[in-house]
């Protein structure tokens, strides 16, 4: 299973699709950078959420809001206060590192030990001290550590001028509450959506773009009256299972822990986490939380503003509660590209025209097809120029409607299995007879089935392929 992981974070980077980021300078602390397929990927997600949750539904409006916000909202969220992982610091390095719970000699985190053994070995001669004693001779004792990144803002870094990038995009819902109902006079229920970056100083950072410093996030707050928490809690859980179906995540991988009480934010009445069985253990993916009134409670009171809503019909005013869906794009990149990883042995070799490809396995990406970076590859048969002429002219007229890739390098062969290898649904073939009687070859990503397709009809057949 592990052996997955590194099959995709090869195929990422081989490919195109994601890069370490400022990998010519030794990259940096789990950045990572998209690359040309990786952007349309990520795109793709974006759009269709924005398309599906805002678009499509009259009762949810979007908003963009700055990273950079005033202080006093991660005071009022309680971020500046709460938001924060226990830790201890190596006295020697400054490295730190999270410590759930007790500590005891028992549940000390293996990730210590090591350090002390690679990073501190002992000097020759004197016996190390490992474990729980070293723990508390060359260690800072347990401390919370606030997980917000800080920076400041104007020439001057003194205290009041410090500000955090956000480490969420909720808070923004929450504070422009007031605009977003003023101007787009809204009827509860109704929702604010955002995708955005966040920011936290993870202290474990790790897992390819499992858990980054730097990440992406699409969020909705959907308002509500208190009364109808459960029906609303219900109508997003539906609605984040028919997009993990969507997205062709398997259901067996996925897991809907009700988080117990106790474990839930004192505020919440219910918390879902959805998990999924990446190749490192099951961990989350999303998550789905009942916030009641907790957030505009909290800035109603420190901003002084009335954040209340009015029922125009009874005029009675009171604060909405609040369901929060909430989705990590990086996340849903990341298990996107573990589902649709497949390696087949190609029983019949692959006969295009003149040509047998040799290699008997191909590795193939079985995107769903809305959300494949590249939906048609436009492949002149040889680098003859009436070949290449009308392979150019197909790719104008189609880069209208799909995103289209044209490609002349390599041996036919080559080319068909990079396209598999990212992911493309239609791969289509300008050969001899085209020149002939004007058709061309479509070849299906998962049958490798070829059919001849009269070039007037292409747009049409296309369209319907990609939406079967
Ligand atoms: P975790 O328990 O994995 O740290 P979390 O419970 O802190 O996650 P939330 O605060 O609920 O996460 O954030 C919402 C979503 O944002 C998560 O479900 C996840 O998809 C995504 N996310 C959170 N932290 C990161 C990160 N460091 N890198 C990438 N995605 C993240």
């Amino acid at each position: 299973m592990e052996d997955l992981m590194q099959k995709i974070v090869s195929l990422a980077k081989r490919r195109g699709f994601i890069f370490p980021g400022s990998e010519i300078y030794g990259g940096l602390a789990n950045s990572f950078d998209y690359g040309p397929l990786g952007v349309e990927l990520k795109n793709n997600i974006k759009q269709e959420w924005w398309k599906r949750f805002v678009h499509q539904r009259t009762d949810v409006v979007g908003i963009d809001a700055a990273l950079l916000m005033n202080p006093k909202v991660w005071s009022a969220s309680g971020h500046i206060k709460n938001f924060s992982d226990p830790l201890v610091e190596c006295k020697k390095c400054h490295t730190r590192f999270r410590v759930e719970g007790e500590i005891s000699s028992k549940s000390l985190p293996k990730e210590i030990y090591d350090h002390i053994e690679t990073s501190h070995p002992p000097k020759e001669g004197i016996p190390t001290v490992l474990g729980f004693e070293s723990l508390k001779q060359d260690f800072t004792e347990k401390k919370a550590f606030n997980l917000m990144l800080k920076t400041y803002l104007g020439p001057a870094e003194g205290d009041a001028n410090v500000v955090y990038f956000r480490p969420e995009t909720a808070q923004a819902m929450f504070v422009d509450f007031k605009n977003v109902l003023d101007t787009s006079h809204r009827k509860l229920p109704f929702g604010i959506a955002q995708i955005g970056k966040a920011f936290r100083n993870e202290i474990t950072p790790g897992n390819f773009i499992f858990r980054m410093r730097e990440f992406e996030q699409m969020e909705i707050e959907y308002f509500i009256e208190e009364k109808d928490w459960e029906k609303y809690f219900d109508h997003w859980l539906e609605q984040m299972k028919q997009w993990l179906k969507d997205l062709g995540v398997s259901d067996t991988k996925l897991h809907y822990v009700d988080i117990p009480d106790g474990e839930r934010a004192h505020y919440s009445k219910r918390t879902v986490d959805i998990e999924y069985d990446y190749p490192f253990g099951q961990k989350e993916l999303y998550g789905l939380a009942y916030r009641g009134d907790f957030d505009l409670k909290n800035h109603m009171e420190a901003s002084g503003q009335d954040l209340r809503y009015q029922n125009l019909e009874t005029k009675e005013k009171f604060l909405p509660h609040v369901i929060e869906p909430t989705w990590g794009v990086d996340r849903s990149v990341l298990v996107a590209l573990l589902e649709a990883y497949a390696e087949e042995t190609v029983e019949q070799k692959e006969r295009t025209t003149g040509e047998e490809i040799e290699d008997t396995t191909r590795v193939v990406m079985k995107f769903p097809a809305w959300l494949a970076p590249v939906k048609v590859a436009v492949l002149p048969l040889s680098k003859k120029e009436n070949l290449m002429e009308i392979a150019k002219k197909i790719h104008a007229e189609l880069s209208r409607q799909f995103v289209v890739e044209y490609d002349e390098t390599q041996s036919i062969g080559k080319r068909y299995r990079r396209q598999d290898e990212i992911g493309t649904p239609i791969a289509l073939t300008v050969d001899f007879q085209t020149v002939q009687d004007n058709t061309v070859t479509l070849r299906d990503r998962d049958t490798m089935k070829q059919t001849r397709i009269a070039i007037d009809k292409l747009a049409d057949v296309i369209q319907e392929k990609l939406h079967d």
